[in-house]
């Protein structure tokens, strides 16, 4: 299997072979078809395993064939929900080089530092969003950023937010989010917790355990 066979645009095509990237890993293997035909995943598998590709590439795919939608254009429509800052400025990178030639903008956005910046960034539009819950729902109450368009949420290492208390705030996030979207959960371990947020988060999903 090549990352051409699953179907992708021509310039998600052209980053990942710039990236070195010759096949994908199982997760991605497994996950990209599910996500190219918009269904609801659940993704067991830690990190290490590709699975930033495996959500990243799919949204951006999507997204990139939907840009002639222009009155979205730099419209929040791909939100990522991740639980530390490394994980979310990863992300963010990792989403800047597979959609390098897509024109989709990404930004970061994370607790720990003064807010100025990531307003200023968000202020000039952006199409995909990546943060940690606290900063997120700061801004978001502050009304610095609306859903309206939302198409995507992931909701990555599910289970580390738990242990880190974030619980709470994700699904305060969640419950913000517009009903009709793809909706992507990604954690490593599944506890009952982490089962019934899953629940209440995806509606009818496939799911990929590596
Ligand atoms: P992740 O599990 O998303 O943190 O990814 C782990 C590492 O694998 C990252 O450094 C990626 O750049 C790399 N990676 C992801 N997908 C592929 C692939 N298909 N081929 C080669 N490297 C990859």
């Amino acid at each position: 299997m090549t990352f051409k066979e699953l179907g992708l645009a021509e310039p998600i095509l052209e980053a990942l072979q710039k990236e070195g990237y010759t096949h994908p890993t199982p997760i991605q293997e497994q996950a990209i078809p599910i996500l190219l035909k918009k269904k609801d995943l659940l993704g067991v598998a830690q990190t290490g395993t590709g699975k930033t590709a495996a959500f990243s590439i799919p949204i951006l795919h999507h997204l990139y064939e939907g840009i002639s939608l222009r009155d979205n254009r730099r419209k929040v429509k791909a939100l990522i929900v991740t639980p530390t800052r490394e994980l979310a400025i990863q992300i963010g990178e990792s989403i800047t080089a597979y959609g390098k030639y897509t024109g989709l903008k990404n930004t970061v956005i994370f607790g720990g530092v003064k807010q100025g910046k990531q307003v200023n960034a968000l202020k000039s539009g952006v199409d995909i969003l990546v943060a940690t819950p606290g900063r997120l729902l700061d801004l978001m109450n502050q009304g610095y950023i609306t859903f309206k368009d939302l198409e995507f949420v992931v909701l990555d290492e599910a289970d580390q937010m738990l242990d880190m208390g974030f619980i709470h705030d994700v699904k305060k996030i969640i419950a913000k989010l517009p009903p009709k979207r793809q909706s992507l959960f990604f954690s490593a371990t599944m506890p009952q917790d982490i089962v019934e947020l899953s629940k209440a988060m995806l509606g009818d999903f496939e799911r990929v355990t590596i």
